[in-house]
């Protein structure tokens, strides 16, 4: 049996009429920047959420750098992050001339770890960027006490969890503001770069929206500078389809994800903690192995692909070496050397699980 990680195709299958559609209509109006196609999506979004509004652009990455820059967070600031993530939490911060402030992530949960937040504060921290991490809500609860504290601001990471929650509130909707990826392997994926930023504040929004879009209010009215990061209107097409379906791929990502707990659940390999009144929609299901690389590789050879979510923590990449102490962030380090994610998409079978199941216990003994 040949398991992928990710497969894209049988989703594709199963939407082909609508997406077509979509598509088409889009190339018969040959409308191809903003329109009412984006506008119907912002607005879907919104509601999906449960923001009031929902601003779309070009990729994740850029939607929390414009976050940042429209809460005026730039040189001289600290933001503080977890010490797990992908780069692009990190480096939107310093693309706004910020510095990326890591503090360790909770051994069991892979998110931030609140306890440890307050001793990295000091009098430039200006916001915290909690992750969702493989689409598990962060401990935002906390996290909101501390910022309201220290009167920071919280910007939601929340590329990994669409439609995640904790205690029935969606994430994205907790912090001063949020943002979401649509890479086509997220969870609400397009079929290209495409992102949003979510908040409730009105300010904010015109905010974004204008950095967003050359800093204009209208055509040609400048209030600012601004860049170029919009949302494609052929990928907003192509979200809208995907919305609709959202719900019932996130029951079958939960569902895949609670068969392999069944199964994994008298292995002695780490499944992913879930806690009362957290809805985790398993963008990613993560397990801690020993001699994770071997078991990776003989996967491999047994017809099975699995990643990495990720290597190595934020402080062991490059740019941020030489300055950080890894001692610090013992449980993000050790996360990046036992991690294994296991194939998770809505339309795995039940019989890909159990057969990933079969050959992981059988390699981990
Ligand atoms: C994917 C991802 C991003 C960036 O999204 P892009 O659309 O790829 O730019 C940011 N943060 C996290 C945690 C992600 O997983």
């Amino acid at each position: 049996m040949q398991i992928p990680f990710v497969d894209l195709k049988p989703q594709y299958q199963s939407i082909k009429h609508e997406i077509d559609q979509a598509i088409e209509q889009v190339m018969s109006t040959t409308s191809f920047i903003g329109g009412p196609t984006v506008k119907q999506f912002e607005t879907e979004f919104a509601q999906y959420i449960g923001t009031k509004h929902s601003i779309g652009v070009a990729n994740g990455t850029d939607a929390i750098e414009i976050a940042l820059t429209a809460l005026g967070i730039g040189p001289e600031d600290e933001v503080i992050i977890p010490a797990m993530s992908w780069i692009s939490t990190a480096e939107a911060v310093s693309y706004v001339g910020a510095k990326p402030v890591f503090v360790d992530v909770d051994s069991q949960m892979h998110t931030l770890d609140a306890a440890l937040i307050e001793s990295k504060i000091t009098s430039r921290t200006k916001a915290i960027i909690p992750v969702h991490l493989y689409g598990c809500p962060a401990d935002i609860e906390a996290i909101l006490v501390l910022a309201k504290k220290y009167n920071l601001k919280v910007i939601e990471d929340t590329a990994q969890a669409h439609g995640a929650e904790v205690y029935g509130q969606v994430v994205g909707t907790f912090g001063d503001i949020s943002t979401f990826s649509f890479y086509p392997g997220k969870n609400l994926g397009a079929y290209g770069d495409a992102g949003a930023i979510c908040t409730n504040d009105d300010q904010l929004a015109q905010k974004c929206r204008m950095i967003s879009n050359h800093g204009q209010k209208a055509k040609h009215d400048h209030e600012m500078e601004g860049r170029n990061s919009r949302l494609d209107t052929l990928q907003a097409a192509i979200l809208s389809v995907k919305l609709k379906h959202i719900d019932k791929w996130t029951e079958q990502r939960i569902a895949n994800a609670k068969y392999y707990h069944e199964l994994l659940s008298k292995s002695g390999v780490q499944i992913p903690v879930t806690s009362q009144g957290i809805k985790h929609v398993f963008h990613v299901y993560s397990v801690l192995i020993e001699d994770r690389d071997a078991v990776k590789l003989e996967m491999l050879k047994r017809g099975i692909a699995t990643q990495i979510h990720y290597p190595h923590s934020l402080p062991e990449l490059k740019p941020y070496k030489s300055t950080e102490n890894l001692d610090e962030y013992p449980n993000a380090v050790r996360l990046g050397q036992k991690v294994l994610s296991l194939p998770m998409y809505p339309e795995l079978t039940k019989e890909q699980i159990a057969f990933v199941v079969q050959n992981l216990i059988k390699m981990t003994g």
